[in-house]
């Protein structure tokens, strides 16, 4: 089957600074739920920007549902949904008002856009608050507003940056359930990035990891885990990334603060 999303040889430079995406390439098929995954600075929001027409590359193609965004920036933002690495809701809008007013950028027409509004926010669990100020909700609640939002003009591909950084694991597990719920339901293609490796295993049926730029490793949680003969994916990620690492050879508790401090550990950055 055709790719719905492929980059091939993507690079991006600023300036004369080294490439901070260098010779990236992968594709994802149609309704998969793709994992992108690396450390701080790796050049994954760098990547989503240029798949999603907010930065040009320096060289290499991008083909998003068939267009490429260089050329076809309209059709490409009519084919995904995006949820941002940092929050952007209106806190002085309610729910609804949030949604109809991205509904209305977005051109969907009046009555198809009250239908939708209802569907998604069922979908994410917010009808009862529809009617609330969005600086009343949690973060967790915001995130499954921005998701809902993400999807109002029915995008056949799903961004997600980060959408679980500084959540609580409840608030973490419950946005997953969501995010699985509309992969299954609308069939919608989800690229995410995320800094929890458990959440990667648990969510992606493909992944890539980026390092420094570039790709060091494609394939299945299962099939990462094999390759390093490591017990789960952030013992995978371990083996796989930097010498650093490797020169740590006080057993798992150090891996596991190793691991801690390039993921972040659940912290803001
Ligand atoms: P990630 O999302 O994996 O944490 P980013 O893609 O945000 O990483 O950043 C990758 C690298 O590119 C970082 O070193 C960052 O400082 C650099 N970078 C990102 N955007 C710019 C920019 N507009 N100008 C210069 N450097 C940038
Ligand atoms: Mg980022």
């Amino acid at each position: 089957m055709d790719a719905i999303l492929a980059a091939e040889h993507l690079t991006k430079r600023f300036g004369e600074n080294p490439a901070v995406v260098n010779d990236v390439t992968f594709s994802v098929a149609p309704g998969c739920v793709f994992g992108f995954l690396g450390p701080n600075g790796a050049g994954k929001s760098t990547t989503i920007k240029m798949l999603t027409t907010l930065l040009r590359p320096t060289s290499g193609t991008i083909r998003v549902a068939g267009y490429d965004p260089t050329t076809h920036p309209g059709a490409v933002r009519r084919a995904f949904g995006i949820v941002f690495q940092d929050p952007s809701l209106d806190d002085d809008l309610t729910a609804l008002e949030n949604l109809e007013f991205h509904g209305i950028l977005y051109g969907v027409p009046k009555e198809t856009r009250r239908a939708r509004i209802r569907e998604l926010l069922a979908l994410v669990d917010l009808t009862d608050r529809k009617a609330s100020l969005v600086r009343e909700f949690s973060g967790g609640m915001k995130r499954r507003l921005e998701i809902a939002r993400g999807l109002l003009h029915h995008p056949q591909i799903l961004f997600l940056d980060e959408p679980t950084l500084g959540l609580d694991p409840q608030a973490r597990n419950h946005l997953w359930g969501h995010v699985k719920n509309l992969n299954r339901d609308e069939g919608v293609t989800v690229f995410f990035t995320t800094h929890y490796m458990e959440e990667a295993d648990n969510m992606a049926e493909r992944i890539a990891i980026i390092d420094r730029g570039r790709i060091i490793a494609e394939g299945s949680g299962q099939e990462l885990k094999q390759k390093t003969a490591a017990d789960s994916l952030e013992g995978a990620f371990l083996a796989l990334t930097g010498n650093t690492l490797r020169e740590e050879t006080g057993g798992s508790m150090d891996q596991m603060r190793q691991a801690r401090r390039i993921w972040g550990g659940g912290s803001r950055r």
